[in-house]
């Protein structure tokens, strides 16, 4: 650059202008891993190499077997900007490519030496481009594979600065991990294999998605069919595939949450947040789902390009893609919900097997969460019921205690073995959903509080309140917003003592992340939170009457199998079962 005296600004060299926005792309060396692994598959690979050696800070050298590149190209290839990826406008709308700026190979050829091999099929011989920051390229031909290899060396030398704000390499190497673990999970049908000096670290064939996951997550193979429930869902345009853990995979920290919109691993506080309010009841607090989830989505309606290392993304509907992705984590969870299986009516009554068979299947649109996919409507499954308990009988059915938690009963069949404090919660919920959705019923489904309770709202929950007010007390909740802080008079009935403050709160979060208005699906949110919280806290012993009470009601529930949040409710123990035990 010719110096410049009588200005104070100056163009920067092109070199030191690629170094700082190198800073933006390459952060340490797993983001260079993800960038040429992305590179790789933008290239068709279907067998993907990574050796690296210092945790990459000496080397990280990716071979893939994808379509290559002419000499022509690979030249481009680490000019900023350079991308065979977009053309015009139109197409940076409707990103289908992992790759797209254009600024990955510059970047990380400003701030290591990089050395690319390449050779298309259609080429007789390869090309090789060797360049060092601040250098000259070097480019010849030679003899190659077809596909690419990338090999970056010294990453950060020339960059002291940077080279200083890297962690262990421990830590840099756990980061790599991740990134190919990443890759490997959004890619189940391309071959995975990621050395670290001598040892290999992951080294997966083609497979498919269970398979996959187990195999990079550490799962047991004959865990896969028990543990893994499959999610494939689809509404609004929006198409959620993949898999979610089991309760009994969740994990203390969110490390086995994997995330991919047109499969690129994305970071969403909102969708992971939808996926956790899926499992509701199913996991105690602290205490996170495992997921494997792929989305998709009109590439319109999504824009990848709001963050450098674009793992942010942004949907034009927010809400629309949180409640398609709950919904599909829910319907996953329930259609694999352990629901024991009826006895053979027909046995007990041939009349009734024919009435039941003609009946009409549930409403596919399920009113209540965890309605069944089934389809089994509440009327055949009250028939059962009643058959079961032999109500059509004169003697009915007693109740026997099992330990704290458990009652039995003998049935035609067997034992049936319920779970009262899920039981409970599932009539409450109902009882609740039926009080609140009663239009003209505001007050009896009220209740006063003796003492008003004051609660400590932020100003957006304030702000909230207000804007609610009538949809609230709608529901029974009474408030007077002329205290400091504002005060409760009445809740909605069945919320428990001492839970006033915090049903509201949790509700107006809930409206949050909904979008603001307060339909159904808050008023089951609300109604299952409440039951919760209520079964809870009279989970206490019982006199056997009420026991029978608990039983009965809930097999005049619309969905006796489960709890809202999805956990059976009760099994049976079949006769041939304990027979064949004994
Ligand atoms: P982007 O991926 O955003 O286009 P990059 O700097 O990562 O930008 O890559 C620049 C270009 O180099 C790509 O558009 C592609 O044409 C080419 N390229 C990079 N890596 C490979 C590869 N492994 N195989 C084939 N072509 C590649
Ligand atoms: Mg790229």
């Amino acid at each position: 650059m010719v110096p410049i005296h009588d200005t104070t600004i100056a163009i920067l060299p092109v070199h030191l202008a690629n170094q700082i926005a190198a800073g933006e792309v390459v952060q340490r060396p797993a983001s260079v891993v993800k960038e040429l692994l992305e590179n790789a598959l933008d290239a068709g690979a279907t067998s993907i190499t990574v050796i690296v050696q210092q945790a990459g800070s000496k080397l990280i050298h990716v071979m893939d077997n994808g379509k290559g590149m002419h000499r022509s190209d690979v030249e481009l290839s680490i000019v900023r900007h350079a991308t065979s990826k977009i053309a015009t406008e139109d197409d940076l709308h409707a990103i289908r490519t992992l790759g797209f700026r254009g600024e990955a190979l510059a970047s990380i050829a400003a701030v290591a030496e990089v050395e690319i091999r390449s050779r298309r099929a259609v080429d007789d011989v390869g090309t090789v481009l060797i360049s060092h920051p601040g250098r000259e390229v070097v480019v010849r031909h030679q003899a190659l594979e077809v596909g690419t290899q990338v090999v970056v060396r010294q990453l950060f030398a020339s960059v002291p600065a940077r080279r200083k704000f890297l962690k262990s390499d421990a830590t840099e190497l756990r980061h790599i991990i991740d990134a190919v673990q990443r890759a490997a999970l959004a890619r189940p049908d391309v071959r995975w294999l990621l050395k670290s000096e001598s040892s290999t670290i992951l080294d997966v064939a083609p497979a498919d998605l269970p398979q996959r996951s187990a195999a990079v997550l550490s799962i047991e193979r004959s865990e896969v069919a028990s543990s893994l429930h499959e999610v494939s869902f689809s509404s609004s345009g929006i198409v959620v595939e993949g898999l979610v853990g089991a309760p009994s995979l969740a994990r203390t920290t969110r490390s086995s949450q994997y995330l991919f919109l047109h499969g690129r691993p994305i970071v969403s506080r909102s969708l992971s947040h939808a996926i956790a309010s899926a499992y509701e009841a199913l996991l105690p607090t602290g205490m996170h789902p495992l997921y494997v989830l792929h989305v998709s989505i009109d590439p319109h309606r999504v824009d990848v390009n709001v963050h450098p290392q674009k793992h942010e993304v942004k949907f034009d509907n927010d809400q629309q893609v949180y409640q398609v992705v709950e919904q599909s984590v829910r319907a996953a969870l329930q259609q694999s919900a352990v629901v024991p299986r009826m006895p053979q009516f027909q046995q007990i009554h041939p009349a009734a097997s024919r009435s039941i068979s003609s009946l009409p299947a549930l409403p596919t649109a399920a009113r209540t969460p965890s309605t069944l996919r089934d389809p089994v409507s509440p009327m055949v499954v009250r028939e059962q019921v009643d058959l079961l308990f032999g109500r059509t009988q004169p003697e009915p059915a007693r109740v026997f205690a099992i330990g704290s938690d458990l009652v039995g009963s003998v049935v035609q069949d067997g034992v049936m073995i319920v779970h009262v404090r899920r039981a409970h919660e599932r009539v409450l919920y109902e009882r609740m959903m039926e009080r609140m959705t009663e239009r003209d019923s505001a007050h009896t489904g009220s209740q006063a509080l003796m003492f008003p309770v004051p609660v400590q709202l932020s100003a957006t929950e304030r702000q909230q309140l207000e804007e609610l007010r009538d949809a609230l007390e709608q529901m029974g909740y009474r408030f007077s917003l002329d205290t400091t802080p504002p005060s409760l008079t009445a809740v909605p009935q069945g919320i428990p003592g001492g839970a006033e403050q915090e049903s509201l709160k949790a509700l107006l979060e809930e409206v949050d992340h909904l979008g603001g208005s307060l339909g159904e699906q808050q008023l089951e949110r609300l109604a299952a939170l409440a039951a919760s919280q209520q079964a809870v806290r009279s989970n206490q012993p019982r006199s056997t009457a009420v026991l029978q009470q608990i039983v009965d009601d809930l097999f005049t529930c619309s969905v006796p199998q489960v709890t809202p949040g999805g956990e059976p409710t009760y099994t049976l123990l079949t006769f041939d079962e304990l027979y064949q035990r004994l």
